[in-house]
């Protein structure tokens, strides 16, 4: 009986068996292709939605349907154009402020809170001589030895303020900067963020112009307490003093002739500062300057009994104005008077070549120490104070001419020997 059982069992779970090998083997056949469809299409949009950064076209076949997927691919493609139109703009963005960085003056750097040095553009880098491209992460202080700027950099870290100073950087051949330092972000990862502006030239123009209105005014007060010392003497009973009245008349008229000398002077010194307002340069001769600058000083020279040597002059053309190549002669001239010794010479030669003209005017005169060589090209720098001012000069002649000379594309050098002479050269391009 049990046997029966047993072999009717048995013929029973055969097909059962085969049934449910069926099922099972149908259901991987689903499931694989199921997976295969699914994996596809999640590689489909993760293609799409990887050409969506750098592709310049989009992919329109996205996988379809009504689950989740077809769903997901859906809002995908709804929002595509958008992410793009962002990622553009900000690539746009991107390469707009990398060019204005590049091409800013002003050096930028920024740091992280760890004072690492995260962005920093050419122009901070050639201002502290570092190498170019700075590597991101490296410590500020490895990068400039000054202590000022990490002060300023952790100071803005620190508190989270904007810093405002003046700064020199010995590692900017002690250049002079403004330095504006603001934090980037907030704590705990707050950054700091600093322009340097260099000021040196500003500086330099500054001192330069304090001591110019410091030297005009005290030029200006000399002639002018004589002049009013004098007057006063002479309302004071002076004009009644028949032996000095015409001595005081006399030092006033030489002080008001120095006074007018250097408004005359200051007013070429400016008229040359502001070139735009004076005619524009032509076709000049150098030879009729030349010969125009002798004739103005031959008076002096006679009285001082100087005697004017001057070669035959080549007849060569500049780019420039008569009236300020005369004045060019015309104070060197001068000079080679009035510095000369009593019946001294003064050499007058023109050589061209090249293209260039030199004119060379040298004297007899008492010559210009080595030591004050480089400076007699400043405005009001004299070797001897009292013996120019006594002679009417106002410090102001070789600064007008030197000016006036480089305003022509030209250059002007001195040699000189104490005792023995001086001798200046210009050079000028001819047409
Ligand atoms: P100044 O009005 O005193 O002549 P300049 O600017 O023309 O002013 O010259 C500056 C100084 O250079 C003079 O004061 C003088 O000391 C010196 N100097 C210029 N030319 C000569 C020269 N030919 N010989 C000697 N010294 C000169």
């Amino acid at each position: 009986m049990d046997l029966y059982v047993a072999r009717h069992n048995a013929g029973l779970a055969r097909p059962l068996l085969g049934g449910t090998v069926l099922v099972l083997l149908l259901a991987s056949l689903l499931a694989f292709f199921f997976t295969r469809s699914f994996s596809r299409r999640v590689s489909q949009i993760r293609a799409y939605a990887e050409r969506l950064l750098d592709s310049p076209v989009l992919d329109p076949a996205l996988p379809s349907g009504d689950d989740d997927l077809g769903l997901l691919a859906r809002s995908l493609q709804r929002t595509a154009p958008r992410i793009r139109e962002l990622v553009e703009s900000l690539k746009l963005e991107g390469s707009r402020r990398e060019a204005i960085l590049v091409s800013m003056l002003e050096g930028v750097l920024a740091v992280d809170k760890d004072l690492r040095v995260t962005f920093c553009n050419q122009s901070f880098a050639r201002t502290i001589g570092a190498r170019l491209p700075v590597i991101p992460g490296i410590p500020l202080a490895e990068l400039v030895r000054d202590p000022g700027l990490r002060e300023i950099m952790t100071t803005v870290l620190a508190t989270g303020e904007r810093v405002e100073r003046r700064l020199t950087l010995a590692a900017a051949t002690a250049h002079s900067f403004e330095v504006l330092a603001g934090p980037m972000g907030g704590p705990p990862s707050r950054g700091a963020l600093a322009i340097l502006h260099d000021v040196t030239e500003l500086e330099r123009l500054e001192r330069v112009r304090k001591d110019f209105v410091a030297n005009v005014s005290h030029e200006l007060r000399t002639p002018l307490t004589a002049i009013r010392g004098y007057a006063e003497t002479l309302l004071e009973g002076g004009l009644e003093d028949l032996q000095n009245n015409r001595r005081f008349v006399e030092i006033i008229l030489s002080q008001a002739t120095r006074l007018s000398n250097i408004a005359a002077d200051l007013l070429s010194l400016s008229e040359l500062e502001s070139s735009g307002a004076t005619a524009p340069p032509h076709p000049v001769s150098v030879r009729a300057a030349l010969e125009s600058a002798l004739r103005t000083v031959e008076s002096a020279a006679r009285l001082q009994g100087v005697t004017l040597l001057c070669e035959k002059l080549e007849d060569v053309k500049v780019i420039g104005h008569e009236l300020r190549l005369e004045q060019i002669f015309v104070n060197l001239l001068d000079n080679a008077v009035k510095f000369n010794r009593p019946s001294g010479e003064v050499q007058i030669e023109m050589r061209s070549k090249n293209g260039k003209v030199n004119i060379l005017i040298g004297d007899t005169g008492i010559g210009i120490p080595s030591e004050d060589l480089p400076r007699v090209f400043e405005r009001f720098y004299r070797v001897d104070k009292a013996r120019s001012r006594a002679m009417g000069g106002t410090g102001l002649g070789l600064s007008i001419v030197k000016h006036a000379v480089e305003q022509m594309g030209g250059s002007i050098k001195v040699d000189s020997r104490l005792g023995e002479g001086s001798e200046f050269t210009i050079e000028l391009p001819t047409i």
